[in-house]
């Protein structure tokens, strides 16, 4: 059992937060929704057994809204589910975004969750990791001496772990509004219907002219070990003639493209049809609303 109490800040703009994190160690977490750290102090887990200080961001207005800038989507990242879910601009130009949002935990969790919370967790079945990369989502990240923007898939390193420094705050995901010719689907696989950690989850998006696959990307999530995106499968794919054998022999190379990944494993044999038949399914529901 942890004895020692936990110390609370709360910033009130960007630079006061980002003054408090230039001297931060090991011991200092940035808490937003807190549905992952709270969670895991009162689980003793590893990532938060030294926590002494907790800085809350909640009340730093430059990491909130969402609107468009420079043609790009930019969420701040304490925005919410429940937030994300009310707003127009997410439903109209990233519907997959808002699907994945609306399945995540209960209508408590999405009223605290955050986005960047998410997946700045990273844990493997962090249900808006696979749709934000095949929107080729960025993420801004501050310190008090730097600011940068990386590609969400340079900034997850492993279950768990990213590129973020102690010192350093993401303040925003920048997603590139997609041109209207791709059509996509996010697909959630829990072992109940509500409040489910994912068992398996897949993004796909496509664009598809004349009968033939121009660009698709596809990303994985809880059946590889963090959100990943399929390359070998995409370049497989492209300027390939769209008909069902084709969905039907993509569908059987993703689950070698998983394997590839993860090696067998002991629940390989059951996971693997699931996944095949679950990208199938997409890929068919694609087609139909692409016609
Ligand atoms: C009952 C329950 C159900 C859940 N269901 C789902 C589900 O269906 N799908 C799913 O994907 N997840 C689910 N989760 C997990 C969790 O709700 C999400 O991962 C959520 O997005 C975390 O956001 P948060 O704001 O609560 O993060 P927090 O717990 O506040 O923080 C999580 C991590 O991110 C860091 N962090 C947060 N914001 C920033 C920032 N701006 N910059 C740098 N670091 C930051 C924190 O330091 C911490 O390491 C569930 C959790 C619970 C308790």
């Amino acid at each position: 059992m942890r004895s020692t109490t936990i110390e609370i800040l709360f910033p009130r703009n960007l630079s006061e937060a980002l003054s408090i994190f230039s001297d931060a160690k090991e011991n200092l977490k940035i808490i937003a929704g807190g549905t992952d750290v709270v969670t895991g102090i009162q689980q003793e887990s590893k990532r938060f057994i030294d926590t002494e200080v907790l800085v809350d961001i909640n009340r730093i207005p430059e990491i909130k809204g969402i609107e468009v800038r420079k043609k790009k989507i930019s969420v701040g990242a304490a925005e919410t589910f429940s937030d994300i879910l009310r707003n127009n601009l997410i439903q109209n130009e990233l519907p997959l975004l808002w699907k994945a949002c609306s399945s995540i935990g209960s209508v408590q969790i999405r009223n605290r969750a955050t986005i960047a919370g998410n997946f700045v967790n990273n844990a493997p079945c962090a249900d808006t990791v696979p749709v934000l990369l095949v929107y080729n989502a960025t993420v801004e990240i501050e310190s008090l001496s730097s600011k940068r923007e990386i590609s969400l898939q340079e900034f997850l390193q492993g279950p768990y772990k990213t590129q973020l420094n102690v010192n350093e705050i993401v303040t925003r995901i920048n997603i590139p509004i997609p041109s209207k010719t791709f059509v996509g689907d996010f697909y959630k696989l829990g072992r109940r219907r509500a409040v489910s950690i994912s068992r398996i989850t897949l993004a796909v998006l496509m664009d598809m002219r004349g009968g033939i696959i121009d660009e698709i990307r596809i990303a994985s999530g809880a059946v590889t070990p963090i959100g990943a995106r399929l390359t070998g499968l995409e370049k497989f794919a492209e300027g390939k003639e769209v008909n069902d054998r084709f969905f039907k022999t993509l569908a059987s190379k993703m689950g070698e493209e998983i394997i590839k990944i993860t090696g067998l494993r002991w629940s390989s044999e059951y996971k693997l049809p699931v996944v095949q038949q679950m990208f199938y399914q997409l890929l068919k529901s694609i087609e139909q609303r692409s016609l």
